[in-house]
């Protein structure tokens, strides 16, 4: 009984062996998979933040970049702006240097047009738009657009309006001018006759009349034709350059200059006269002169 019982004791503490032996190589085996997971797990915490610094110099350095590009950008837009003006005002200038000056001068008893001067560019008038069509008349070629314009204007309106006289070169003014004596005496030598005629020297300039009223043209201011002008004529850039009561002439109602829509449309609006207005306001309309705006 006694053998049986110890017997029994030693199978079950061998097996009890086994098994303690097994668990210990369980457990250490374990205990070594848990360390090398841990070591493992330490390394990639390390290689993440390291490359989380990474990601932040990364991001430091776009950004930087991106806001030096920016900059960059802001200066190139501001150069190619600055060359955009540059090349416009030299546009201006050119347009503003091809533009002949003496167009917009106010002409005075000490102001004239130089005797050699001579428009640009001067074209014939077409016959049916004048009074005498066996008189060759001619006008400034830029001007003559805007007149045939106004003429077929006014003619839509059943009124007529003919052209007796447009450019004058300062030899047919000297003849003129010693006509006028002829039938006036010394006072035609007055300074009125010097500034009519600058204004028709530069080939902007037409004195209107009517059939009817043909060289009578002196009470042009009774017709309709002379009231339609007063109303209309800035809208293709003409002025009446010596109204009624200005003080600088006599009253010519015939006599029309082109001084371009934008210049005309501002003396009509603001009810002034071209000599009443500063040399340097006018000026600043030189540019646009030719500048087509009719309607
Ligand atoms: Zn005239």
């Amino acid at each position: 009984m006694e053998n049986n019982f110890i017997l029994f004791l030693r199978r079950w503490s061998v097996v009890y062996f086994i098994f303690l032996m097994i668990a210990l190589v369980v457990l250490s085996y374990g205990g070594y998979l848990y360390r090398e997971l841990y070591l493992k797990n330490l390394e990639l915490s390390k290689e993440v933040s390291f490359l989380n610094n990474n990601l932040v110099l990364l991001e430091k350095d776009l950004s930087e970049a991106t806001s030096s590009l920016a900059t960059q950008i802001k200066i190139n837009d501001s150069f190619v702006g600055q060359i955009k003006d540059i090349t416009s005002n030299v546009e201006q200038l050119d347009k503003l240097s091809k533009t002949d000056r003496e167009l917009l001068k106010k002409y005075s008893k000490v102001f004239f047009l130089s005797e050699n001067y001579v428009p640009d560019h001067l074209l014939e008038i077409n016959k049916v738009y004048l009074f005498n069509p066996q008189k060759t008349t001619l006008i400034h070629s830029n001007v003559y657009p805007f007149l045939g314009q106004m003429i077929l204007a006014a003619s839509s309106s059943d009124l007529d309006l003919k052209i007796i006289s447009g450019y004058r070169s300062f030899s047919e003014q000297i003849s003129l001018k010693s006509n006028y004596k002829i039938i006036y005496g010394s006072g035609a030598n007055s300074f009125s006759a010097d500034q009519g005629y600058s204004e028709h020297q530069l080939g902007t300039t037409v004195d209107l009349t009517t059939k009817k009223l043909g060289n009578g043209y002196v009470s042009f201011d009774k017709t309709d034709s002379y009231r339609w002008l007063l109303d209309n004529a800035h809208r293709y850039g003409f002025i009446i350059s010596y109204p009624k009561s200005n003080f600088y002439y006599q009253f010519e109602p015939w006599h029309w200059r082109f001084v371009g829509v934008e210049l005309a449309t501002y003396l009509h609006q603001e009810k002034k006269y071209f000599y009443d207005v500063s040399q340097r306001i006018i000026d600043e309309y030189l540019i646009n002169i030719f500048d087509d705006k009719t309607n």
